[in-house]
This record gives structure tokens, sequence and C-alpha cells, in this order.
């Protein structure tokens, strides 16, 4: 059974729906991960919704620009990411952080080794 979960960046101009259960978080030590400290949980794109205008989140590329970094201008919290996967299907990479209504203790969090890509 899925569950929707609802988040947001911390001044709340930046909202999402998220679709899903959440089975794990990924600490990753890439340049930008390790210094945002985010938490993510990838689903496919079409689970996630924003709830407030798609213009309200601001977009950072950087590297190969295949990450689409999804953040909040004005008070700068990281909410998701957007990519695809290595079959090409578009994908939403969440902030778990950012998410209200979970027990971000229990969630298990696998360890990426981003930074060795
Ligand atoms: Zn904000």
């Amino acid at each position: 059974m899925s569950t929707t979960h609802t988040g947001s960046c911390h001044c709340g101009k930046v909202a999402i729906e998220v679709e899903g259960r959440i089975d794990s978080g990924l600490a990753c030590n890439c340049s930008i991960c390790a210094r945002r400290a985010s938490l993510l949980w990838f689903v496919p794109r079409s689970s996630l919704r924003l709830t407030t205008p798609e213009a309200a989140a601001g977009t950072y590329m950087f590297n190969k620009h295949v990450i689409k970094h999804r953040f909040c201008p004005h008070c700068g919290i990281h909410v998701f990411g957007e990519g695809t996967d290595p079959k090409g299907n578009p994908v939403a990479a969440v902030n778990l952080r950012c998410l209200q209504d979970i027990d971000l203790a229990a969630i298990p969090v696998h360890n990426f080794d981003g930074r060795a890509l």
C-alpha cells in the first residue's frame, strides 16, 4: 500500500506531495550532497507533485547537467532533484528531511560513494 507524503522547504514556497513507501534513505558524499546533507529517496518522477507553482522552485545544474537540483530561492532549502534512471525513466530524488510526516530515525540509511563517480 502506498502512502502520500507531504513536504516542503523551510518557508513553504516550495511544497510537494509524494506517493510511495519509504524503504530507505541515501546519504551521498558527492560535492553537492555532502554540503547540503540531504537524505534522498528515489521515486518515479510521476509519483511527485509540486503543490506550489513550478516557477517557485529554483533549478541548479552542474557538471554534466543531467540532474536538476530543485530548491527554494527564498529560504535556500533543497527539496528534490529530477533526473533519469539508467533505463531513461524520469525519476525524482526527494530530500527525506523535507517531509513532514515521517520518523527519520526509523528509516535505514545507505551510504553512497557519489564522490567516486
Ligand atoms: Zn523556502
